[in-house]
Formats: structure tokens, C-alpha cells, sequence
């Protein structure tokens, strides 16, 4: 089997000018990996005719398959189709199926069509059409000599499921193999030891290929198997994640694609029918967000208090006067005293408190990054300290990250300590 080499071009003025984040090009990245096949390189260019020519006829020089991502819109600017038909010598010409397409849009939208809308039915000719549920520009497959040019829409709501419905297939028939990937998502160990734990599955990796990616607090490791059928990519895959499942234990929250950590300790709340309460200072709720963002978080979460200012940690939270003044807000005592539970609303079983600098500034000689986190479930306390590096929004970052790892930590231990004695 010959290696695919595939290409992303972003097309779009507003990229370059740092208007708008990339987010097509790591996403696609990230799926082209997980099917097997090698992006070796990254375009972005402007909304300019010759300059678009330019990159394109470079990428389709260098690599198999080149996917555009934006400038299928209907105005002038949006030129990415033209070019390319341009540049594989292709004539465009309506699409009948696209342009009822368009219209059946507008008139759910009940928006008045307007005449360059049908500029996004004009195809060009020996192409493949992928249909749009989301948007209007359909997106079109180019056959350009021995190469293949994939145009997709650049708005990420209409680019994801078109990837996912239309391009995958297609790609994967196009490579002849199958592939397959299982990632362990792993929490509480670093990256640096997270390697060394496996470095020999590592060294040795052929076939699955095995991939660690670090993450705030998390290690992800991405086990993917080639294949020429879907059950024989699976059987390659299947002994080298419980080899990792073995050698992580309890360190692996998840083997599933879809859950998050936060996903992760939810789920625990429910197996033990835990409600659980957030108290938060320099997180200043990010934790309690992070918990909600959850489908079916209602079910676990009461409460969640940003309190901080020293007087809402003594009035909302219960804190001591005393032990403001003797340890400060950023200490074992403070995290432990928020996390204790007041009369205040409804009872939690599990309470999660954190306390830190987030700086930039140093205060009365606390050093930036000193979090306190702690957790207390039905009576039994735990809290650590942590000394993060970063600007102030990693620090914050770091610290939620961080409260959720304690959480799943203390939650996991009470059920085990539930169900063993
Ligand atoms: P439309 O049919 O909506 O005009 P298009 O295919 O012409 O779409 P663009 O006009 O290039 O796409 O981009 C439309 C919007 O899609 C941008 O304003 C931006 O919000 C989003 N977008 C475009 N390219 C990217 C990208 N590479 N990453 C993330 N978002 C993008």
C-alpha cells in the first residue's frame, strides 16, 4: 500500500490576520492522524486569487490529497472553488441537485435567495458533490490528474459532519486500509512519567502506532492499528490498551472517546449518589462550569460558591476570622474550612474548595501559583497543595484541572473503601 499524503490549505483572509482561531486544521489534523494517514504540511492563505493559486499548485505538486477548508461562500471573494477548477483544468456548471438544495434552504430559513447563491451550485466537471445539511455551499471532491482536491466549507459546523459523513469514507477507501483508535485518557500521572511507563510498548510500536499527547493534567495515549478490515485494525489494537489498562490502573479515567475528566468524576457522583458542592476563590467558578457543562449534571450537582474575598470565605463559606489572620486565604487551613460545610443551602456530600494566587503580582510574599485544593467526601478531608507555573489564566486552568483529578481521586477511594470495608 502506497503512504496517502494529504495537505490542509485554510483559506481565509481573517485567519491571517489572527481574526479567527484555526480550528479547522487542528481538527482535521487530528482525525486525518487517528485514520493513519501522514499530514506533512499546513497552508493558510489569504482571500487572493493569485496567491491561493500559488498555494494550491503547490500542494497539489508535493501531496496526494489536498483538502481546502473556506471560500465556498457566495460572494467574489470566496474563490476557492474557481481556482482550483481553474488550476485542474476543469469547466464549471450547475448543479441541479445542489441548487434545489439552496433554495429548499432559504425557504426554511425563509431568507429571500439572492442570485450569487446559486454561484455555490456551480460545480466543476468529473466532480464528487458533498451535500451541505448545515449550510449551503455543497463541498466538492476534484479529481486533478493523479491527485484529489477536497473542498470543504469553512464554517466549523458545516465542515465537521461533512468530514465525518462524506470525507472519511471516501479517504478511507482511497488508502485501502482500515484504521482504528482507542485512546486512554489518564489523569494524576505526568507526561514525562506517563512515557516512561510505557517507553518500551513505545520503542517498539510498528504496528499499532502509539501516540502520548499531553493535556492540562492529563495524558492522553492514542493506540491506532492498520488494517485491511475493521475487526482485524480492532484485534491489533485490543492487547496493547490492556497492556496500557494494566500498567495505569486506576490512573485511566476513560477508554472512551467521548468522556471528558469532568464526564469521568460526574459519573462517579452518580455510581456512589453523591450530590456534590463547589467553593471556589481564584477558579472563580471554573470548576462549578466545568461540572455543568456535563448532560445530566443536574443529577449530582447542588451548589457551587465563588467566594473570593476573605469576608465572603468567613460570611458564605464558614471560614474562621482566626484562621484568615494566622494562615492567610492561600492555606491548608483556609482550603480545609471552605470544604467543611456551613448551614448554608442545601447539604452536599462531596465539597470541592480552592484557594491560590493566580498572580501576576506576588502578595504579602505568597508566591504566584500557590493553590490549596481540597476535598471533603461524607467527613473525610483531603487537600494538597500545588505550586503551578504559567500566566494567570494557566494557573487557573491548571487549579480546576486539578480540583477535578482530587475529586475523582477521594471519590474513588470512599466507593472502594464502600464496597471493600
Ligand atoms: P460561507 O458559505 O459561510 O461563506 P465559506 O466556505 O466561504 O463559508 P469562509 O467565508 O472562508 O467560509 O468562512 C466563514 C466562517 O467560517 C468564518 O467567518 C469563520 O467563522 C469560519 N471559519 C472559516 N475558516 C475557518 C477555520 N480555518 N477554522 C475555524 N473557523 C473557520
Amino acid at each position: 500500500m502506497k503512504e496517502v499524503i494529504v495537505e490542509i490549505v485554510s483559506v481565509g483572509t481573517e485567519i491571517l490576520l489572527g481574526n479567527i482561531v484555526n480550528t479547522n486544521a487542528q481538527f482535521l489534523s487530528e482525525r486525518l492522524a487517528d485514520l493513519g494517514l501522514s499530514v506533512f504540511y499546513q497552508q493558510v492563505v489569504g482571500d487572493n486569487k493569485e496567491r491561493l493559486k500559488e498555494a494550491a499548485g503547490l500542494a497539489l505538486n508535493r501531496s496526494d490529497v489536498v483538502i481546502f477548508t473556506g471560500g465556498l461562500g457566495p460572494t467574489d471573494d470566496d474563490l476557492t472553488k474557481e481556482t482550483v477548477a481553474e488550476l485542474a483544468g476543469k469547466k464549471l456548471s450547475l448543479h441541479e441537485e445542489s441548487k434545489e438544495r439552496i433554495e429548499t434552504y432559504f425557504k426554511k430559513k425563509n431568507v429571500e435567495i439572492t442570485e450569487n447563491n446559486f454561484k455555490q451550485a456551480m460545480i466543476p466537471e468529473d466532480s464528487i458533490v458533498l451535500k451541505n445539511d448545515n449550510g449551503t455551499a455543497p463541498g466538492v471532491i476534484i479529481p486533478c490528474g493523479e491527485k484529489k482536491a477536497i473542498l470543504l466549507p469553512g464554517p466549523p459546523n458545516e465542515l465537521i459532519p461533512m468530514f465525518n459523513e462524506s470525507v472519511v469514507p471516501y479517504l478511507k477507501k482511497l488508502s485501502g486500509r482500515v484504521f482504528y483508535s482507542q485512546t486512554v485518557k489518564i489523569c494524576s500521572v505526568g507526561e514525562s512519567k506517563a512515557e516512561t511507563i510505557i517507553k518500551d510498548l513505545i520503542d517498539n510500536q510498528t504496528n499499532p502506532t502509539i501516540a502520548t499527547y499531553a493535556k492540562t493534567g492529563e495524558v492522553h495515549i492514542r493506540v491506532t492499528g492498520s488494517a485491511e478490515t475493521e475487526e482485524e485494525a480492532h484485534r491489533i489494537v485490543k492487547p496493547v490498551v490492556k497492556e496500557i489498562k494494566t500498567r495505569f490502573g486506576n490512573n485511566i479515567y476513560t477508554t472512551l472517546a467521548d468522556v471528558t475528566l469532568e464526564k469521568a468524576v460526574v459519573d462517579l457522583l452518580e455510581a456512589g449518589s453523591l450530590k456534590v458542592q463547589t467553593v471556589e476563590s481564584c477558579t472563580g467558578g471554573m470548576v462549578a462550569a466545568r461540572l455543568i457543562n456535563v448532560p445530566g449534571a443536574s443529577n449530582v450537582f447542588k451548589s457551587g460558591l465563588v467566594t473570593y474575598s476573605n469576608k465572603a470565605k468567613r460570611k458564605l463559606a464558614g471560614v474562621k476570622k482566626a484562621t484568615l489572620n494566622k494562615y492567610t486565604a492561600v492555606s491548608e487551613q483556609t482550603a480545609k474550612e471552605m470544604a467543611k460545610g456551613t448551614d448554608l443551602g442545601p447539604k452536599a456530600d462531596v465539597i470541592v474548595s480552592v484557594t491560590g494566587y493566580a498572580g501576576p503580582d506576588e502578595e504579602d510574599g505568597t508566591p504566584v501559583g500557590l493553590v490549596y485544593i481540597a476535598c471533603n467526601v461524607c467527613g473525610k478531608m483531603t487537600v494538597k497543595e500545588f505550586n503551578f507555573t504559567g500566566n494567570r489564566a494557566k494557573i487557573r486552568e491548571s487549579a480546576t484541572v486539578n480540583a477535578l483529578i482530587l475529586m475523582r481521586e477521594c471519590i474513588l477511594e470512599y466507593l472502594s473503601e464502600k464496597t471493600f470495608g
